[in-house]
């Protein structure tokens, strides 16, 4: 069935009661051979086979009638990340910055389907992806309203592996796993990055603890800025989290055993619950649907509730890959009912000044490490 855009934008909102809603969904279709070549061989001789780009749509069976799914935006193969970013983030970074709104961003799908190229980038320096263009903007922002506001940037990085929250900015490895108390994670490395580059460094663990000390807040507090900000200027303090979802595949399907099928396990239970837990939102009247039982729907669950979402569901177009490509679809129909309301972290706001804090969230394992 093909899959479009929504041209009319307040079909993309049905269910919603006319209102707009603060989730927004994407699709994304990655290319179906990626970089895999084929050849004939011929006598003596090998010529390569050009390969047809496929139409951007996918098939189901055809003893199945089709099925017309209806997105806020849909990306071709030959989409990229930077168009995504531009037409489907950046609006939320901004919030984040400007009006102290919480973001959220997440990539959904199965392995392989481009998750982690959407949020992390690929491997080439320009290939960026959502993280670098949203630490590029954010940078970009504050550089060009340095006259009017003054900007705390931090970070964190964490991870969910089974079920334990790890964090990634912490000194040593051996660091218990992080506990969940209310909606915040206590005790969550949160490091102040003054630039692009020492955020990237930050999140690479390439960072050397001094340099880290040199932009932390007390010495900027100390000094007497320039453009009249006090210690009873009011902080608007906003969130970004930035999320690469573990596949969203079942663990049966890949022939995982032991850890790797309790890893996959533990993953699909999380997911499903991110699933029902849209569902929650969707209704008029709060449903219970067990969403404190894992950490990944603890933690977003404040955020989905509050804030402005992006949600970029990635599909393999392989016909190999229909089913869970279905899965992704149906999943993204049932995050697009959700109406919320975004709202700002502080009412009164004296100043400009804004603090950020940038998360960044993984859950990965060994299971979707193709
Ligand atoms: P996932 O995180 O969903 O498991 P990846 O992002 O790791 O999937 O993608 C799997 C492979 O396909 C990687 O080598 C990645 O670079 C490549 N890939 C995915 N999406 C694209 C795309 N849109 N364009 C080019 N290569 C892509
Ligand atoms: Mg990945």
């Amino acid at each position: 069935s093909a899959i479009r855009p929504s041209t009319n934008k307040k079909r993309a909102t049905d269910g919603n009661d006319g209102k707009e809603s603060n989730i927004k969904l994407s699709v994304r279709i990655r290319p179906i051979n990626n970089g895999a070549r084929s050849f004939v061989a011929s006598g003596n001789s090998i010529t390569e086979v050009q390969q047809q780009q496929p139409e951007p749509t996918f098939a189901t069976p055809r003893r199945k009638a089709a099925s017309e799914y209806i997105y806020d935006s849909v990306y071709g193969e030959k989409s990229t990340t930077h168009e995504i970013y531009n037409e489907f983030v950046s609006n939320i970074v901004s919030s984040v910055v400007n009006d102290g709104v919480n973001g959220t961003v997440f990539s959904y799908g199965q392995t392989g389907s481009g998750k982690t190229h959407t949020m992390q980038g690929g491997d080439d320096d320009g290939d960026n992806g959502v993280i670098q263009l949203a630490a590029n903007q954010i940078f970009d922002t504050i550089k060009q309203d340095a006259a009017a506001a003054e900007y705390k940037v931090k970070v964190s990085y964490l991870e969910i592996y089974i079920e334990d929250i790890v964090d990634l900015l912490a000194d040593s490895n051996s660091a218990a796993p992080l506990e969940i108390r209310g909606e915040t994670i206590n005790n969550l490395v949160e490091r102040e990055v003054a630039s692009y580059e020492d955020l990237m460094l930050t999140i690479e663990k390439k960072v050397v603890e001094t340099a880290v000390g040199n932009t932390c807040g007390d010495d900027k507090e100390n000094s007497t800025p320039s453009n009249g900000f006090n210690a009873s200027s009011l902080y608007l303090t906003s969130v970004l989290s930035l999320v690469d979802l573990a596949g969203s595949e079942s663990a049966k399907l890949t022939g995982a055993q032991g850890q790797q099928l309790k890893e996959g396990g533990a993953i699909n239970k999380s997911l499903t619950a991110l699933g029902l837990l849209f569902v929650g939102l969707s209704q008029k009247e709060p449903i219970n649907t067990g969403y404190r039982n894992y950490k990944l729907t603890r933690i977003l669950k404040p955020l989905l509730q509050d804030g402005k979402v992006a949600i970029i569901c990635c599909i393999n177009p392989s016909l190999a890959y229909c089913k869970t490509t279905e899965y992704t679809l149906k999943f993204a129909e049932r995050a697009k009912r959700v109406k919320t309301t975004a709202v700002r972290n502080m009412e009164t706001v004296h100043s400009k000044a804004t603090t950020l804090s940038l998360r960044l969230e993984l859950e990965e394992s060994k299971v979707e490490n193709d």
